[in-house]
């Protein structure tokens, strides 16, 4: 398994709730998302009533699920989680809507996955809290109206694209989680090993940092990796030297790419020459699945400038191409 991937592992989970921050104030970075949450919070709060529809958009790892956490807390109320896939009848849905209390939060994961009949009960249940559900068969089906408490849905999702327009509209409040710069990415890694009660001096938590491709969940992996490296190599403590062994161990590299990235970015520049190429053949080429490839390795690629997406497909940039030590032909325009 990749130490560099963005998903969730069953490893990362048994610690992931342990360093989840519970309140707006303990949450690092996403300042202007924070800054949007905490008065649409307070507004609702001073008129009593629940929070408008949150949409959570972006890569995986950057901190949805734990803000869904931290507005049921803010707004002190109950949060019931569940996701996209789970939810494969309407009346799976309407077992959860109905047994929340007033002002709770439903948090759906994945959002972009639920069918569309699932759809078709939501809509009612966001815009009136009530559910149209059909009870029987045949000739005696009939249409019943439950009305349901207030409540605030909070979607997460990687592709904001994939959501079904009417879905989209539904949403008050949409916000866009970018990846972390190194600095707040470096304090999480200084909380999470105050948590884990291990000391870290500031320029082995920079390193950390540096290499976690904006995203925390990989920030607090490879903190667990770098102190278990400590522990057995060293005292325990993570001075910067136990940080660079055990990074370079784990083939990490400077900009946080692993031998995947090696093989995508080599294999473009060199078998196809940089690109143009689609993802499909780079899919083949180095047998990873391409929405993968779209969802989950591709959009730091973008974000850190190694690849460019054009009409024709994707293109190595002359960034790609010094990293790797390659020379960059002058002729291409990309
Ligand atoms: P997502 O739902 O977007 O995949 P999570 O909410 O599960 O991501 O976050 C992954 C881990 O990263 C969590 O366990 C949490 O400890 C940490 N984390 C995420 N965002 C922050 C943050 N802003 N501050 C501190 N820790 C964070």
């Amino acid at each position: 398994e990749r130490v560099i991937s963005s998903e969730v592992s069953d490893f990362d989970e048994r610690f992931e709730q342990s360093l989840r921050p519970q309140f707006l104030s303990q949450y690092i970075g996403q300042e202007k998302v924070k800054d949007n949450l905490s008065i649409f919070i307070e507004a609702a709060k001073g008129r009593k009533e629940s929070l408008d529809h949150v949409l959570l958009y972006g890569p995986p790892g950057l901190g949805k699920t734990t803000l869904a956490t931290v507005i049921a807390n803010e707004m002190e109320v109950n949060v019931r989680m569940t996701s996209g896939p789970a939810i494969e009848r309407p009346g799976d849905l309407a077992a959860v809507v109905s047994s929340l209390e007033p002002g709770d939060v439903l948090f759906i994961d994945e959002i972009h996955r639920l069918n569309r009949a699932i759809e078709e009960v939501l809509y009612p249940a966001m815009e009136d809290f009530c559910l149209d559900i059909v009870v029987g068969k045949g000739p005696s089906a009939r249409s019943i109206r439950l009305d349901l408490p207030p409540f605030t849905l909070i979607g997460a999702t990687t592709r904001a694209g994939a959501l079904s327009a009417p879905l989209r509209d539904r949403f008050g409040v949409p916000l866009r989680l970018e990846y972390y710069e190194v600095e707040p990415l470096q304090e999480i890694v200084v909380r999470s090993a105050g948590l884990f009660d291990v000391s870290i001096v500031e320029q082995a938590a920079m390193e950390i940092a540096r290499r976690s491709r904006g995203t925390p969940r990989i920030a607090n992996r490879l903190l667990r990796r770098v102190r278990d490296y400590a522990q057995v190599r060293g005292d325990g403590n993570i001075t910067i030297q136990m940080a660079n062994e055990a990074l370079e161990m784990l083939q990490v590299d400077s900009h946080g790419l692993d031998h995947i990235d090696h093989k995508l970015l080599t294999g473009m520049i060199e078998r196809f020459r940089g690109g143009p190429v689609g993802v499909e053949t780079i899919s083949a080429s180095i047998g990873e699945e391409s929405v993968t490839i779209e969802d989950v390795y591709e959009p730091y690629l973008l974000q850190i400038g190694f690849i460019q997406r054009t009409p024709r497909g994707r293109v190595a940039t002359r960034l790609a191409y010094d990293h790797f030590g390659y020379v960059f032909p002058e002729h291409n325009d990309h």
